[in-house]
């Protein structure tokens, strides 16, 4: 599916190549080593052979894994005895002691053949090819002991030979690491040298030391492991600091800079002009409600479950990230093109609906995916990572999941952040203000509140709807500066009304985020006693879906709202799936009828049941019914003959500037009070017969929507 096969089938024939003849270079060193085998030497001091050569293997099996980005490779500690074992008994003999104990290494762990191979062959290259340098700057092929060790051509030798063992020996990791990530090989092998120089070349600098003290006296050897121990440590501590440094202590996944690093490696591959890459960022949509309701705790445990379910969904190959409180990054380099990312990224969308068990409780989470494609999106991490991420916005603001990058919808993102970083500002410039629309009363014909609508007056743009900065503001912090902007100056505006001789509410919308807020009743009542106002005079909405999305604490917020006497509506109703068990139990006073419902009530049966089910239910609650959306009179009629409380909508009139609400009150009251009271007066109401069949409908469509377990897990 992701077309990854072919790539890992060339990559594996590639590796095994190499090894297969790295193997053939170190056996014909080795048999070159064993001509000048010094089997006097040997047999001389064949128990401090057998002693060094336990120690090889006692130090060789507790390896330092250090992980890189696209690579593992270890340090071992049993360097030091090994390069003691090659200067006192000539490299054949430091080949098979470290051979011996790397096989017994690495079938302990149970290597792949493939890896063992590698390792032998590794070390076979590497201490033939110190003991063919050694030999050449010591004009011999003597052995060393503890006087020898000590003379300068000696010493000379041992330097350059450890040196190329190092050396080599790293190059070889870091050529086999690159191979298998399809880095750039020089690359590759630059970082391992530089990286282990330290660790390595210390453990080596202590052979001769290990040679002086065998010579004294065979039981203070082990006394060396000591210093060897503390190279091992430092050792071990650098690469846990390197771990921490690269990857997320919560979920231990990679973090965002070497996140960075992988694609920037990605990027600079050797075909990478060639081959197209995928960037998706994920960011989870509920994730801050996980957070505030079931706590911090809850909130990482979920966390850590998405690493292993996005591994799951994707290739192999595909490498995941976190790289923000609730982001996550994948790294598809070989993505074949678009369509393949968007697969990977609706398999992520997938893999993330089966709800996650937390505790007692199942939670459902929602991600929005956006993909940026190497290197039609961008040739750098940085521009990657950023389209991804406009790409991601874009996803989240269509409520839709996956998008894919498109520079035109970057132009309105842009747009949209520019107009973001401009709205703190345009608040307190004065360019956010209300539009007001009245809500007609169709017992009375008479108009009692209005609701206030923001809009922004900009400079340059116009008059900017809510919808394109609403939302926008609620994912981020501006959605309070906002909300406490709106209520001061609705409450400034009732006041004046007021003073006026209009006794208007004024009714302003809550964002789902206020109800996070555990200061918004506060902060609502502080409004009113400035203006000198009673807790009449403001009115509340909030919508279906923000009260769902969150029961228990909309309740507590609520509650408190009511406390303080406020009066609330549930705005948009009918597009939030909510219980009806639970609102019985809300203290809200009203429900609206979301406008998709009304709008085309006439020419859509559905509909009307709808609302005239929703008015009745409201009824049977104690509630009263608005309808959103009124265009038209046949819709109004059709209202007032339904019984229907109040109406909203462009028929009546349309969201108007403060100033033009007197007049306009003045002039409707002339015309139409009479028409709606006496329709409503003569009107039968609801007609009989149909009605309980259609009220049962609605209740069957509620409770289907509202399956047990998500009413249990939300309501609790
Ligand atoms: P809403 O609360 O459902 O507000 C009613 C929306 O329907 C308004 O759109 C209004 O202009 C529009 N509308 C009214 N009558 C009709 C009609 O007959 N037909 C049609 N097609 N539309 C009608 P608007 O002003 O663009 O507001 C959109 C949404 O933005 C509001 O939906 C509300 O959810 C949100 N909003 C508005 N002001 C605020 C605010 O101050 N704070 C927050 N948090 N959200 C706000
Ligand atoms: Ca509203
Ligand atoms: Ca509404």
């Amino acid at each position: 599916m992701f077309g990854v096969e072919s790539r890992d089938d060339r990559q594996r024939v590639g590796i095994g190549m190499f090894v297969a003849s790295l193997a053939v270079v170190g056996c014909v060193l080795f048999a070159d080593a064993v001509r000048h085998l010094d089997v006097d030497a040997i047999h001389e001091r064949w128990l401090a052979l057998a002693l060094f050569t336990v120690l090889v293997i006692a130090t060789e099996v507790r390896p330092i894994t250090i992980v890189r980005a696209g690579g593992v490779d270890q340090i071992v500690a049993s360097t030091t005895f090994s390069f003691a074992v090659f200067l006192a008994f000539g490299p054949a003999m430091a080949m098979l002691a470290q051979v011996l104990a790397s096989l017994v290494g690495d079938l302990a762990e149970r290597k792949p053949f493939t890896r063992t191979v590698f390792n032998i062959s590794q070390y076979l290259v590497g201490w033939g090819s110190a003991g063919i340098v050694y030999h050449l700057v010591l004009g011999s092929t003597a052995t060393a002991s503890a006087d020898t060790v000590l003379t300068v051509r000696w010493t000379a030798a041992t330097v350059v030979a450890a040196l190329t063992y190092f050396v080599v020996n790293k190059s070889l990791v870091g050529a086999v690491v690159a191979l298998s990530t399809s880095s750039r090989v020089r690359a590759g092998i630059r970082e391992t040298v530089l990286s282990e120089a330290g660790s390595d070349l210390l453990l080596l600098a202590l052979a001769p030391a290990v040679l002086v003290v065998a010579d004294r006296s065979l039981l203070i050897l082990p006394l060396l492991l000591l210093p060897v121990f503390a190279v091992y440590r430092s050792a071990a501590i650098s690469a846990e600091k390197e771990h921490q440094a690269l990857y997320d202590s919560l979920t231990d996944l990679p973090n965002r800079l070497s996140f960075m690093s992988m694609l920037e490696a990605r990027i600079a591959r050797r075909d990478a002009a060639s081959s197209p890459a995928a960037v998706l960022l994920i960011d989870l949509d509920r994730f801050k409600e996980v957070n505030d309701t079931l706590g911090h705790l809850a909130g990482d445990e979920l966390l850590r479950h998405i690493g292993p379910r996005l591994a799951a969904a994707l290739p192999a190959s595909a490498s995941i990230a976190r790289i923000g409180g609730d982001e996550f990054a994948v790294l598809l380099p070989d993505a074949a093109g678009d369509l393949e990312a968007i697969a990977a990224a609706v398999a992520i969308g997938d893999s993330l609906v089966e709800p996650f068990r937390i505790g007692d409780f199942n939670l459902e989470v929602d991600a929005s995916v956006g993909i940026a494609m190497f290197p039609s999106h961008g040739t750098t991490s940085e521009v990657l990572l950023k389209h991804a991420d406009v790409a991601m916005y874009v996803a989240k603001g269509c409520n839709g999941r996956v998008e894919l990058y498109d520079p035109e919808q970057d132009r309105h993102s842009t747009r949209r952040l520019g107009l973001l970083s401009e709205l703190r500002t345009a608040l307190g410039d004065g360019q956010v203000v209300l539009y007001y629309q009245p809500k007609l009363d169709l017992r009375t014909g008479v108009v009692h509140e209005v609701e206030a609508l923001v809009r922004w007056i900009h400079p340059e743009h116009g008059l900017i709807p809510p919808s394109e900065f609403v939302p926008m503001a609620e994912h981020t912090g501006l959605i309070r500066p906002l909300t406490s902007h709106v209520l001061r100056l609705a409450v400034a505006q009732a006041r004046l009304w007021r003073d006026n001789g209009f006794d208007l509410a004024v009714s302003v919308n809550l964002s789902a985020r206020s109800l996070h807020d555990s200061s918004i009743a506060e902060e609502v009542q502080k409004c009113l006693t400035q203006a000198g106002l009673p807790s009449t005079a403001l009115h509340l909405e909030i919508t279906e879906s923000s009260i769902m999305a969150d029961p228990a604490r909309a309740k507590r917020v609520l509650e408190e709202l009511h406390r303080a006497g406020l009066h609330m509506s549930i705005d948009d109703f009918g597009t939030g799936y909510s219980s009806l068990a639970y609102l019985q139990d809300l203290p809200v006073g009203e429900i609206k009828i979301d406008r998709s419902f009304v709008m085309n009530l006439l020419d859509n049966d559905a509909d009307q049941v709808i609302v005239r089910s929703t008015i009745e239910l409201a009824r049977n609650l104690g509630l009263t019914s608005t309808a959103e959306g009124v265009e038209s009179q046949d819709v109004l009629d059709w209202l007032i003959d339904a019984r229907c409380d109040h109406a909203q909508g462009y028929h009546i009139a349309r969201p108007m500037a403060s100033d033009a609400v007197a007049p306009w009150m003045a002039a409707r009251h002339a015309l139409g009070v009479r028409h709606v009271a006496q329709r409503y007066e003569t009107s039968s109401g609801l007609e009989a017969g149909n009605d309980s069949r259609e009220h049962v409908e609605v209740l069957a469509r509620v409770v289907q929507l509202f399956p047990p377990a998500h009413t249990r897990r939300r309501v609790q």
